[in-house]
């Protein structure tokens, strides 16, 4: 959002709303900084200090900017802002789970849910798109048509709104809670590849936010042709969503399947960059009662992993207003995770979290819905008025 709105000269000229900084990357940070009248000489230095203000201390008031000169500083925050997107709602689950409702924009909300920490970490699971085009049928997320990919901006400030509500600034302190980032919120994050990548690089640089590649998790439901390019580009930890090891039940519960069956699907696994036993392939597989939980599903899925290196994760189902499945009994998940253990692929169960709010795998969703072009433009220009008149 922030971005487009940056560029777009109608609105600049129509709207004198500060421009938000937080959530570029060092390129549109530095354009940004060229474009509001820096000294060419003086750009590189000047976004690496805000950068390490921005990303390494989360401020958001341009005084605590102590090596930059008042003078400057008052006119930068006469022009840009440094302020999060709005969370509309907060809410934290009996475990310990928080999920939030951020509005990145006008008619625009996300949801993303940071998961406390289980043998010291802590994850947040981030959106990457509102909405999404696939309709996996266990997925409430599923059920909410796109509305649009989300920006580079809008993920990264994701983990900034988390980091601010769990008071973990600077990045460059100690132990956090929040360890690992996860994108398995709302969207397929291989649709939105560009932005996703873009934002993995601004979560993952050292002078910012700080987080290892391999703490980031791509997790795909299988867009075959962009797995290989996800890994070169982000060098994150691979995800399958898989749910079924066999063609015609795959199909049945991603549709997906029917554009990029298992044997394409495998394949592409195959060749994600850096495979190896100490950097495995996780393939989420959700217990749903009596449609893909018996011996014979676990035997298909066993050969089907043959030669991966891979670690299955076991999701009991998560249930959703009106979802069509039932998650299924603890005593079979037991035993299909004992027949796949056995099998020499480590399968631990996952542990509901956050189910009594909705925030549980497969349950996130916005209100958010597409809009017409002149409607959009009605709500940002609202929202710029308001924004005036705060
Ligand atoms: S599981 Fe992922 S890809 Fe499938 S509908 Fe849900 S958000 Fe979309």
């Amino acid at each position: 959002m922030s971005a487009e709105l940056y560029k777009n000269p109608a609105l600049k000229t129509a709207q004198p709303a500060l421009i938000p900084l937080a959530g570029l990357g060092r390129v549109e940070l530095a354009q940004a900084l060229e474009d509001f009248g820096i000294a060419p000489k003086q750009i590189r230095m000047r976004s690496k200090q805000i950068f390490h203000w921005i990303y390494n201390y989360g401020v958001t008031d341009w005084d605590a900017m102590t090596n930059i000169t008042k003078d400057l500083r008052v006119k930068l925050a006469e022009t840009f802002s440094l302020k999060r997107p709005e969370i509309l709602d907060k809410q934290v689950s009996v475990d310990g789970t928080r999920k939030y409702l951020i509005r990145m924009a006008p008619g625009i909300e996300v949801e993303s849910v940071f998961i406390p920490a289980v043998s010291k970490t802590g994850a947040l699971c981030v959106s990457s798109q509102v909405g999404c085009t696939l309709t996996c049928k266990f997925c409430h997320t599923g059920t909410q048509r796109l509305v649009r990919n989300l920006t580079a901006a809008e993920i990264a400030l994701q983990v900034m709104v988390a980091r601010d509500d769990l008071d973990e600034w600077p990045s460059s302190s100690g132990e956090r809670k929040m360890t690992n980032i996860v994108f398995m919120g709302m969207g397929e994050p291989l649709y939105n590849m560009n932005e996703v990548a873009k934002a993995i690089d601004i979560i993952c640089d050292c002078e910012g936010l700080s987080f290892g590649r391999r703490r980031i998790t791509l997790s795909t439901s299988g867009v075959v042709p962009e797995i290989v390019n996800a890994g070169e580009k982000t060098s994150a930890m691979l995800a399958i969503s898989l749910h079924a090891a066999n063609d015609e039940l795959r199909s049945e519960i991603m549709p997906i399947n029917k554009k990029y069956p298992l044997k394409a699907l495998m394949e592409a696994c195959r060749a994600y960059p850096g495979l190896s036993n100490s950097r495995r392939i996780t393939f989420e597989y959700v217990m749903l009662k009596d449609i893909n939980d018996s011996p014979r599903h676990a035997k298909e899925l066993i050969n089907l992993l043959r030669g991966i290196p891979a670690k299955v994760n076991l999701i009991p189902f998560n249930p959703w207003p009106g979802s069509p499945y039932e998650c299924s009994d603890w005593e079979t998940i037991e035993s299909f995770a004992d027949q796949v253990n056995a099998a020499g692929y480590a399968s631990p169960i996952r542990t509901p979290r956050g189910r009594d709010i909705l925030a549980a795998c497969g349950q996130l969703r916005s209100e958010s819905e597409k809009l017409r072009a002149s409607e959009r433009r009605k709500l940002e220009k609202q929202h710029l008025e308001n924004v005036e008149t705060t």
